[in-house]
C-alpha cells in the first residue's frame, strides 16, 4: 500500500518531528559507521531546504543504568550531523522540559535540533520502549508535522515512533523509509523473476520464517551457512561437531519436502577441526567427517550457487555463507557477495546485520542494488510481518 511521503507535506514554516535511526555503533564518544546518519540526510535535507523546521528524535543503544547515559548520548551523533549538512545543530540534552520546548520555539526556519537520546525515557518505567501513551502524546505536541523515516526501528512499537503516529492527524515517511518498503516491498510481493533468495547465518530458528514466507514466492532458495548442517542432517548425512539445531531437524524435513528442487544445498563444505582460523582445515564433499566442523562452503558449492544466480532478476540475500569473520572461512561468502555484483540486469538486496557488515568488509557493498539500514527490521519484512512503525503510517 502506497504510504505518504514527506515530499506529500508542505513543510514550510512547519515544525517538522522527524523520527531518524541514529543507532550507529559509538565508543569512548567516538562513531564507528556512519552510515546511518548519512542514509537519513535526504529526508533533512528536504525539510530545512524547504522551509522547515527539522526536529530529530532518535535512540542509540539500550538505556538500562544512569551510567548508560553517558556513553550513550546522541551529543557526538549532533556533531556529526552537523559536519555532514555543513551547518549548525542544535543539541538539546533533554527529552522534554522547558529547555527542550524552549530551544524549539526559537528555531527559524531551516534549522536543525537534535534531541537527547529517546531511550532516556526507559529508566522511567521504559517509557519509550513500552510506547507510553502520555510520552507520545508529549512528543507530538512539540511539533505540527511527523515524519517516520527510522527504518531500523520500524519492528517495535516504540513512543518515538508508533506512540507520535498515533497522536498526529497523519505520519509520512521519509525517503528512506520510502526506500526500504519500495526494495523489500517489490521483493517480496511483486519480484522480476526468477527470485533467488540466498539464506545463511548461524540458526535455523532465526531463519525459519523468511523462509516459510518466502518458499511459495521464490524460484530457488540457497541455504548456506551454519543452518545448512541441520538440513544435512535430515538428510541423514553425518555432520561432524558442525552447528546442528537438534529440535529443528523434523522442520527442516518438512521444508525440504515443500520446496522440492527449490531448495538449494552446498555439495561441499571447508571443514576444520575447531573453530578457529590456524585450525587444520581441507575441502569435503558431502558427509562432514568425524572430528571436523563446517566452517564454510567449498569452492563447487560456490559454483553451483553462482548457476542458480546467473539468470535471476532479483536476488535477497539474508545471512554469510561461512564464519566470514575468520579469513580462512570467508571465501564462501565473498564469492556469492562477487557473484551477486556481477549481475547486472538484476536487482540485489542485502537484509541482515552481519551480512551487511559482510558486504562493507569484503568491498561489494557499492555493487548492491539495496542494503537494508534494518537488520531485525528487514528480516520480519521478509517474514511478511507487518511492521509497526510502518503501520502507523499513514495510507495514501
Ligand atoms: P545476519 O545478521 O546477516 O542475519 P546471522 O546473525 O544470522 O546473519 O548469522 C551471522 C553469523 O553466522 C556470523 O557470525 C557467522 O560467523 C555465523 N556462521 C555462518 N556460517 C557458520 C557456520 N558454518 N558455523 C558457525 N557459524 C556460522
Ligand atoms: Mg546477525
Amino acid at each position: 500500500m502506497a504510504k505518504l511521503i514527506v515530499s506529500d507535506l508542505d513543510v514550510k514554516d512547519k515544525k517538522v518531528l522527524i523520527r531518524v535511526d541514529f543507532n550507529v555503533p559509538i565508543k569512548d564518544g567516538v562513531i564507528g559507521d556512519d552510515n546511518r546518519i548519512v542514509a537519513a540526510l535526504p529526508t533533512i535535507q528536504y525539510v530545512i531546504d524547504n522551509g522547515g523546521k527539522a526536529i530529530l528524535l532518535s535512540h542509540l543503544g539500550r538505556i538500562k543504568t544512569e551510567e548508560d547515559k553517558a556513553k550513550l548520548s546522541l551529543r557526538p551523533v549532533a556533531e556529526r550531523l552537523s559536519e555532514l549538512l555543513k551547518k549548525p545543530v542544535t543539541f538539546v540534552p533533554a527529552t522534554r522540559g522547558q529547555e527542550l520546548e524552549d530551544a524549539i520555539n526559537n528555531m527559524n526556519d531551516g534549522d536543525v535540533l537534535v534531541m537527547e537520546n529517546t531511550r532516556f525515557e526507559d529508566l522511567d518505567g521504559k517509557k519509550e520502549s513500552k510506547n507510553d501513551p502520555e510520552l507520545g502524546k508529549y512528543w507530538a505536541s512539540l511539533g505540527d508535522l511527523f515524519v517516520n523515516d527510522a527504518f531500523g526501528t520500524a519492528h517495535r512499537a516504540h513512543a518515538s515512533n508508533v506512540g507520535i503516529s498515533s497522536n498526529m492527524p497523519q505520519a509520512a515517511a521519509g525517503f528512506l523509509m520510502e526506500k526500504e518498503i519500495k526494495f523489500l516491498g517489490d521483493a517480496v510481493e511483486n519480484p522480476r523473476h526468477p527470485f533467488v533468495a540466498i539464506l545463511g547465518g548461524a540458526k535455523v530458528s532465526d531463519k525459519i520464517g523468511v523462509i516459510s514466507n518466502l518458499i511459495n514466492k521464490a524460484d530457488r532458495i540457497i541455504v548456506g551457512g551454519g543452518m545448512t548442517y541441520t538440513f544435512y542432517a535430515a538428510k541423514g548425512l553425518s555432520i561432524g561437531k558442525s552447528l546442528v539445531e537438534t529440535d529443528k531437524i523434523d522442520l527442516a524435513k518438512q521444508i525440504m519436502a515443500e520446496a522440492g528442487d527449490k531448495l538449494v544445498l552446498p555439495v561441499d563444505n571447508v571443514v576444520a577441526t575447531e573453530f578457529s582460523n590456524d585450525a587444520p582445515h581441507k575441502v569435503v564433499e558431502g558427509n562432514i567427517p568425524d572430528g571436523y566442523m563446517a566452517l564454510d562452503i567449498g569452492p563447487k558449492a560456490v559454483e553451483s550457487f553462482k548457476k542458480v544466480l546467473a539468470d535471476a532478476k532479483t536476488v535477497v540475500w539474508n545471512g554469510p555463507m561461512g564464519v566470514f569473520e575468520m579469513p580462512n572461512y570467508a571465501k564462501g561468502t565473498l564469492e556469492i557477495g562477487k557473484a551477486l555484483g556481477e549481475l547486472t540486469d538484476a536487482t540485489t538486496i542485502i537484509g541482515g546485520g552481519d551480512s551487511t557488515a559482510a558486504a562493507n568488509e569484503l568491498g561489494i557493498a557499492p555493487k548492491i542494488t539495496h542494503i537494508s539500514t534494518g537488520g531485525g527490521a528487514s528480516l520480519e519484512y521478509l517474514e511478511g510481518k507487518e511492521l509497526p512503525g510502518i503501520a502507523a503510517i499513514t495510507n495514501k
